[in-house]
């Protein structure tokens, strides 16, 4: 059986402890690999790679990054296909959707592209007599990103890219359910001229990630992943001294209006509930129609829940493949019964599904529940599943009053044929990104991406230009070149211009 292994200073290897842990291929339910699990030591030995790394690209010429990350881009261009398949196997999604991440990932790369423009500093001239001051930023040093399941390529490119770009030696330790993208971007990253040790992959579990965030080498740590570990790793990181920014869950609502279009709205609803199985943070998995709205509204939805073909994700013909792993499937049919238990009506049931052929995968059918409430379990938690449930509202006050209480704060949308209501929401909503008849609206590589309350701790959000500034650090310098024959205007008083 395979081993997927670690990428320190520019080479595989298995690392120096024989932890390891099973990889699925969720649609047959088979192993097809193991993965290993780094012990502290080998945290330590990809930490020293990436701090000798650091030492010399943090001093390399803009120039030469720029001309390393087009040809990275390159590089992952001509490869994207290869890489989209290798999601699809140890995350289940069909393979037009991982090529997708693969090209939003791509998108982060473009803007690194930018890199020499972006790190531009400011300079005023004569702000004293004879003295100017100007700014500009400098990278960290050894940088860490720690990366979810469901997104195994791009979110880790909301990350390096930038962090590379800016002269900082990143760590990358991917989900411990899909590693091979990892292993892939790194070879890519070689092949594309970048110095040994400034990329690095650390494949692990908590005692990986703990080591990194004690490790007192490493200057920041990118997050991405479930609310209760993003907190733990917020405060753990900070507490020792490191900038963090630690993007967690989501319960994402849409709202609409009884103004919407209703098949509009319907298949805008069906494709971002269950795409992907519904396993993205940005996923609608609360539709709140408003008023009379919500019938027709509830009888188009299902008979497009009812069409999606779900199916191993290497067939094209495919629109959803199964959950990551039977852990996961579980626990969402387990949510549905108890959504039902509570007094949830389930409209369309995915709960049995056979695959044929794949009788074994981790499959979970398109899952539509009716009045919803917001004490439900099926409501409060994060379902991450094919699971979209109706919560009715009466007026658009209480909708937005819905989403505002709910802890979560990552996209939200609006369906409506009204600018007045639609500029009232995304005005009042609490909410980190919002749509207005976009039900997915992920921000494009060059704005910032993160959400509100429960699903971002820290102050910067990722990419974009936040990306820079969490990347890098300020320096200010006030400079004077006395002529010889000026006099001296030394003072005891604090400094004033002149
Ligand atoms: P997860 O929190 O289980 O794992 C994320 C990462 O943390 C993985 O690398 C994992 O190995 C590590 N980890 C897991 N348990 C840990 C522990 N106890 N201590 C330290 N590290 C630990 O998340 P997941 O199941 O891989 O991904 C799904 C979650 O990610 C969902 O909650 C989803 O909403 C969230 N997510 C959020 C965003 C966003 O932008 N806000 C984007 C993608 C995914």
């Amino acid at each position: 059986m395979r081993t997927i292994g670690h990428w320190i200073d520019g080479r595989e290897t298995s690392g120096r402890s024989d932890r390891q842990q099973s990889v699925f291929n969720p649609a047959t339910g088979q192993v097809q690999a193991n993965v290993a699990l780094a012990s502290v030591e080998d945290v330590h030995d990809a930490v020293a790679s990436a701090s000798r790394a650091f030492a010399t690209w943090s001093d390399s010429s803009l120039s030469e990054r720029t001309k390393i990350l087009f040809a990275f881009r390159e590089l992952m261009n001509r490869r994207a296909d290869e890489l989209a398949v290798a999601i699809t196997d140890e995350h289940g999604k069909v393979t037009s959707d991982a090529r997708g991440e693969v090209q939003r990932g791509l998108e982060v790369v473009e803007f690194a592209c930018g890199i020499p423009q972006l790190l531009k500093g400011e300079y005023s001239d004569q702000v004293s007599s004879g003295v100017d001051l100007f700014s500009y930023r400098q990278p960290l040093g050894v940088v860490v990103g720690i990366t979810p399941f469901n997104f195994p390529a791009m979110v880790p490119m909301w990350m390096y890219p930038i962090a590379i770009a800016c002269g900082n030696a990143f760590i990358l330790k991917p989900s411990e359910r899909d590693p091979s993208a990892s292993l892939l971007m790194a070879e890519l990253w070689r092949d594309a001229g970048l110095p040994d040790g400034v990329f690095n992959v650390v494949q692990g579990d908590v005692t990986a990630v703990n080591a990194l965030l004690d490790h007192p080498d490493v200057a920041a740590v990118s997050f991405v992943g479930s609310t209760p570990i993003a907190r733990t790793i917020h405060e753990r990181a900070t507490a020792n001294g490191k900038r963090v920014q630690a993007l967690g869950g989501a319960k994402n609502h849409s709202i609409i209006l009884p103004d919407a279009d209703v098949d509009f709205a319907a298949k805008h609803l069906v494709a971002a509930a269950f795409g992907s199985a519904g396993e993205r943070c940005m996923a609608i998995s609360a539709a709140v129609p408003v008023g009379a709205i919500a019938e027709p509204l509830l009888e188009r939805v299902a008979e497009l829940a009812n069409a999606i073909k779900v199916g191993s994700g290497r067939d094209a013909t495919n629109e959803m493949g199964p959950v990551v792993t039977s852990a996961a499937r579980d626990r969402i049919v387990e949510l549905i019964t108890g959504g039902e238990r509570q007094g949830a009506r389930v409209a369309v049931d995915g709960r049995i599904i056979t695959v044929p052929g794949f009788e074994e995968g981790f499959f979970v059918g398109p899952t539509l529940l009716d009045h919803v409430t917001t004490e439900m379990d099926v409501y409060r938690e994060e379902i991450f599943g094919p699971v979209l449930s109706f919560v009715r509202a009466q007026s658009v006050d209480e909708a937005i009053a819905t989403i505002n209480a709910n802890p979560y704060g990552n996209g939200t949308a609006i369906f409506t044929s009204s600018g007045e209501s639609a500029r009232r929401f995304h005005r009042e909503v609490k909410v980190g990104m919002i749509g207005i008849n976009v039900p997915i609206p992920v921000p494009m590589a060059y704005f910032s991406f993160g959400g509100w309350k429960d699903s971002l701790f820290g102050d910067h959000h990722v990419h974009g230009p936040e990306g820079v500034s969490f990347y890098t650090r300020a320096k200010v310098v006030t400079s004077r070149w006395p002529e010889r024959s000026a006099t001296s205007d030394a003072s005891f008083s604090f400094p004033t211009s002149k």
